[in-house]
Order: structure tokens, then C-alpha cells, then sequence
């Protein structure tokens, strides 16, 4: 991958194919990636980029096992999940076995919207109810039942009738946000480090109170893993864990194929039995051989790199260094931290130019979003609170 300077028509033919609802990229000056390892993503300028912002890279970027058990499956068979192939069946086992044992059943997909939108359904046939509970700006995905649950893309539009939202940073939201239910709930959906929201390190009881206040009002509980899964917080595999309660739904995306698609929905058997002779659970690509490898490879790396540790580890630095550069509220936890500031974007692009990359997210987009691969080290930390302060500076 020699150096080379980006194609300058890049952007206008992703324009043109793509159209005008496409997202916009990233940065005021847009990276044209190369490639990548580890912490680092590689521009075709030559460049080698700090990345904080990406999770799905969830090991780190090109992680060496993931990418031999992507290719070494490739080479031997991929195919619908129609026959027998031990690689969902060990994946479905191992996820389990991470979960408390009324989480026994496991359904494999591709996407965290997908993976959501299979909860949601089997919440609201499994209840028979309609109603959402979500937080004020939260993302869930994009299908339409799951839009519904995702104030950050209702942009103009009304707030679905089925659906009430409650501020994660206000204790007693979520009863008022049950009680002005017109339906009764279905399920609430909750990303346990409210990314979208602007990240925080939730209290544990008032998460139970949550879950308790929606189970008496008839709903199920979506513990959306897709952020917060997957060692990110450092204190558990799973940020329910910290919680201490048992979802009824847990789902899993981003991470858990370090770049490859593939998501699962986590549940209790009793659940899946309402659907029986009701539905059809059938994915094409879902628990496929090549993607449950790479979900497998995943799992074996954060066990044997100890990543539960060094994100412990490295997260405290982390929130340390942040607080000491960053006069502001700066909220987290593991890996997963958000800093306010009133030109976080600005700020963010300043930071792409000194080399190290992180997002935006909140309400107004006024926090800074970082959100390392779990290979970040306390090397990293420096090097990215340098270029805060500098970018503050
Ligand atoms: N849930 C959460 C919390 C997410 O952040 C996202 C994606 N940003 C999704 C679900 C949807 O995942 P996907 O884009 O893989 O459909």
C-alpha cells in the first residue's frame, strides 16, 4: 500500500452513487482509509491515524486470529444456515454460557438492527402489547419498528404514538415516561452506556428500577448489547452484568465480529415458545460458518488477551487523562467516554488533524465521543490527551 495522495473524485462519485440521504462522512476533511492494525487506521496519504472513535474493530483493526479464522473458513465452506455446521452451534453455546442460565436461547442474524427488530417482534408477540419505552435520543437501528425506537433519526418528524422516551440522566423520567404510555409496553430498550444520549456511567439501582418498573407494567427488557457489549466497560463481558438484573432480550452487534456482520439475539426459552407455529425465525446470512467463526475468534481473544483487564486498566487512565486536560463534564466508563464542550465538533476536527480520530454524539453534538478499539494501551491515552489539550489549546 504505497502512499498516494487521495483520489480527489472520490467523494463526488460517492455522492453520486449513493445520493443525497446517504450519511455524510466524517471530518471536515474526509479520510480515505488504506488500511489498518491494531489502533491504528492507515490513510492512502501514508498517514497512521490514532483511531479512538471505532468499536466494531472491537480486538483492534485486523486483528490476526479474526482475519485467519475469516479467511481459513472462507476457504473451506460458507452457506445458508440450513445445515449442519458446528461453528453457530459452539457460538450459540459460548454465548449462553456467558449469560445467566434463563438467557438458553440464541438467535444468529446480521446486523444490531436486525437483531433489535427480532427482539422488539418477539417482545410484542410474546406480551401482546404495542407499547416502546426508549431513552430521549437513543439508536437502535434502522428498520422501521426500530426507527421508531431511535429519537436521533426522527429528525422533523412526530414522535411515534406507540412510543414514550425518558431522559437516562434524570432518576424519575422513566415512570413518567411509563405513565404517559397510551398502550401498554411491550418492551423498553436500553444501551447501557446511552451512547447516542452522550454516554454516562449509569447507576446500577436505578437500572433495576427501570427493569422492574417495566416488567409491572407488562413489558420485556432489551438490554441492547451493540455499545456496550463485548468487554467495553471493562467490568463484565456484558454491561447488564453491572446492572446486576437478567434481560429478556440481549442483543448483540458492532463488536462481535471485530468487522465482519453478524448479531445475535440472546434470550429465554419460554419467549421463542409464544412464537411457535406463528412465526418463522429464518436468517440467510445469520450464524453462517465464515461469520460465527470470526464472532468465535472474538471471543477467544478477549478471553486469552485478558481485554476485560486491560480495558479496566486503560479506561482509568483514560477518564483520568480526560479529566485533567478536559475542563468540562466528562462522563464513562472502560472504554467508552463522552466530554462536553460547546465546539466538540470543531475540536474533533482538530484532533483528525493532529492524527488521532474521535466522534461527536449527544443531543447537540457537543460531546466529544471516544470510543477506542479495546487494543487501546495507556501509550494511546497519552498520545490522545496530548492532542486534546492541544486541540483545546
Ligand atoms: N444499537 C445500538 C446501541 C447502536 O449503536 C447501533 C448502531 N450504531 C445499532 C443498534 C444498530 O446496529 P447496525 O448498524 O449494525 O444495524
Amino acid at each position: 500500500a504505497g502512499a498516494r495522495r487521495p483520489d480527489p473524485s472520490l467523494a463526488a462519485r460517492r455522492a453520486a452513487a449513493f445520493g443525497p440521504a446517504i450519511d455524510p462522512l466524517f471530518y471536515a476533511s474526509p479520510i480515505e482509509v488504506s488500511h489498518a492494525e491494531g489502533v491504528w487506521l492507515h490513510d492512502t496519504e501514508g498517514r497512521a491515524l490514532l483511531d479512538a472513535y471505532n468499536n466494531v474493530p472491537c480486538v483492534g483493526h485486523a486483528h490476526p486470529r479474526v482475519t485467519a479464522a475469516v479467511a481459513r473458513q472462507s476457504a473451506l465452506v460458507n452457506t445458508h444456515t440450513r445445515y449442519l455446521h458446528p461453528n453457530a452451534i459452539e457460538l450459540a453455546e459460548r454465548l449462553t454460557a456467558t449469560c445467566p442460565p434463563e438467557l438458553d436461547t440464541v438467535m444468529l442474524v446480521n446486523s444490531g438492527s436486525e437483531a433489535n427488530d427480532l427482539a422488539w417482534r418477539m417482545a410484542t408477540m410474546a406480551t401482546g402489547n404495542r407499547g416502546g419505552l426508549c431513552t430521549t435520543f437513543a439508536y437502535h437501528g434502522i428498520t422501521e419498528a426500530i426507527a421508531a425506537l431511535s429519537p436521533e433519526g426522527w429528525f422533523d418528524e412526530p414522535k411515534p404514538a406507540h412510543v414514550e422516551t425518558w431522559d437516562p440522566f434524570d432518576a424519575g423520567a422513566f415512570s413518567a415516561a411509563v405513565a404517559r404510555l397510551d398502550t401498554p409496553p411491550a418492551a423498553a430498550i436500553l444501551d447501557g452506556i446511552v451512547t447516542s444520549d452522550g454516554i454516562a456511567e449509569l447507576d446500577p439501582a436505578t437500572v433495576r428500577g427501570w427493569v422492574d418498573a417495566t416488567r409491572a407494567a407488562g413489558g420485556l427488557w432489551i438490554a441492547d448489547e451493540v455499545q456496550s457489549g463485548h468487554g467495553r466497560t471493562g467490568e463484565a463481558l456484558w454491561c447488564f452484568e453491572r446492572f446486576g438484573v437478567v434481560p429478556d432480550f440481549v442483543t448483540l452487534g458492532k463488536p462481535m465480529g471485530n468487522g465482519h456482520p453478524v448479531a445475535a439475539v440472546i434470550t429465554r426459552r419460554a419467549i421463542v415458545e409464544a412464537l411457535v407455529g406463528r412465526a418463522t425465525l429464518f436468517s440467510t446470512f445469520g450464524g453462517n460458518p465464515v461469520s460465527a467463526a470470526a464472532a468465535l475468534a472474538v471471543l477467544d481473544v478477549i478471553e486469552d488477551e485478558r481485554v476485560l483487564e486491560r480495558v479496566r486498566r486503560t479506561g482509568a487512565a483514560l477518564g483520568e487523562a480526560l479529566r485533567a486536560v478536559a475542563p468540562a463534564d466528562v462522563r464513562g466508563v472502560g472504554l467508552a467516554w463522552g466530554v462536553d464542550l460547546p465546539d466538540a465538533r470543531a475540536v474533533r476536527d482538530r484532533m483528525r488533524e493532529l492524527g488521532v480520530l474521535v466522534g461527536t454524539t449527544g443531543r447537540d453534538g457537543n460531546t466529544l465521543k471516544i470510543r477506542p478499539p479495546l487494543a487501546f494501551e495507556e501509550t494511546h491515552v497519552t498520545q490522545l490527551a496530548e492532542a486534546l489539550s492541544r486541540a483545546l489549546g
